[in-house]
């Protein structure tokens, strides 16, 4: 079939899945699309799927999105496992990750603006990626540092992970190397960032396999890090390759209307799995057939 995935190993200890929206905007085909792989690489295993509203955001958060976000997945037949965790209501786990890192002298505050990370940032700085924080704030003298703290301007909080590279096998897009930055686990305005919060919530939801959009794939390397360094288990990914438009440009949530329209279920279904190779165009698949491929997807697994 046409766009077929290729599993690649090793396969994760347990199979436990989650969908991880932010409810920030109508999920798009492409977000159906990864939805529709994390349910399937979760069922075909036999394992719980779970849905997890990430909400942190206060600023894009955009009222009744959610409940939209939970209709859609429902309208596709994705049923999820135990209640849907928002993680607006989990600070205190968030906190105490943090205060974790903060005894292990794993943070320091960063009072750098988005345009001198920007201007500081596109300078050569050795092995760093673009746009990775070069360090900035990471060794104030201790003068500096403390006429900072008392200005009381809003700071941000980094780790210090000094550009340590990580190495993982991604079992769609196999093989994957990244160097962490010094990337932020509590914002300026007090919002623990996305790294942090997703990190701990797939440890304390004993997710084995982060099935997500590719778009993340930049962000795994940090995480990865951070379940390293907080002692958590480390699950399994499979990156989604994203959805183009016709005209190749990445669609983004405000396009979800496109193409939907009033499409039943299995039609849905049929467009979104046909674009990974698990149906033929113009199919409409029922779930069991789709898990029914899936297995055999999974068993077809190659060496990276
Ligand atoms: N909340 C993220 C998003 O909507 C997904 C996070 C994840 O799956 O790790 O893009």
């Amino acid at each position: 079939m046409r766009g077929a995935l290729t599993i690649r190993g090793p396969a994760p200890v347990h199979a436990d899945g989650r969908f991880a929206p932010s409810p920030t905007g109508t999920l798009h085909l492409g977000n159906l699309r990864t939805a529709l792989l994390a349910w399937l690489f979760a069922r075909a295993a036999g394992a719980r799927f779970l849905v997890r509203l990430e909400d942190l955001d206060t600023g894009r958060v955009r009222p009744g999105i959610a409940e939209g976000q939970l209709a859609d997945l429902a309208g596709l037949g994705l049923c999820w496992d135990g209640p849907v965790v928002r993680q607006s209501e989990r600070h205190a786990l968030y906190a105490e990750a943090l205060v974790a890192l903060e005894r292990a002298g794993l943070i320091y505050p960063c009072w750098c603006t988005r345009s001198e990370i920007r201007a500081a940032a596109s300078a050569p700085h050795g092995p760093l990626p673009d746009g990775a924080y070069p360090g900035t704030c990471r060794d104030l003298p201790a003068a500096e540092l403390a006429l900072r703290q008392r200005s009381g301007r809003p700071t941000a909080l980094r780790v210090r992970a000094d550009g340590v590279r990580e190495a993982f096998v991604d079992r769609l897009c196999g093989p994957v190397e990244g160097v962490v930055d010094d990337f932020v686990v509590r914002r300026s305005d007090r919002a623990y960032a996305y790294n942090l919060a997703v990190v701990v919530d797939d440890a304390q939801q004993e997710v084995g396999e982060i099935v997500r959009g590719a778009d993340l794939l930049e962000s795994t390397p940090r995480q990865r890090w951070l379940q390293r360094t907080l002692g958590l288990p480390e699950p399994g990914y499979a990156h989604v390759p994203l959805l183009l438009s016709d005209d190749g440009h990445r669609i983004a949530k405000r396009d979800a209307t496109e193409a939907r329209g009033d499409l039943a279920a299995p039609q849905l279904r049929g467009i979104l799995a046909s674009g990974v190779g698990l149906a033929e165009p113009g199919e409409a698949p029922s779930l069991d057939t789709l898990i029914t491929r899936m297995r055999t997807l999974l068993a077809t697994e190659v060496t990276a």
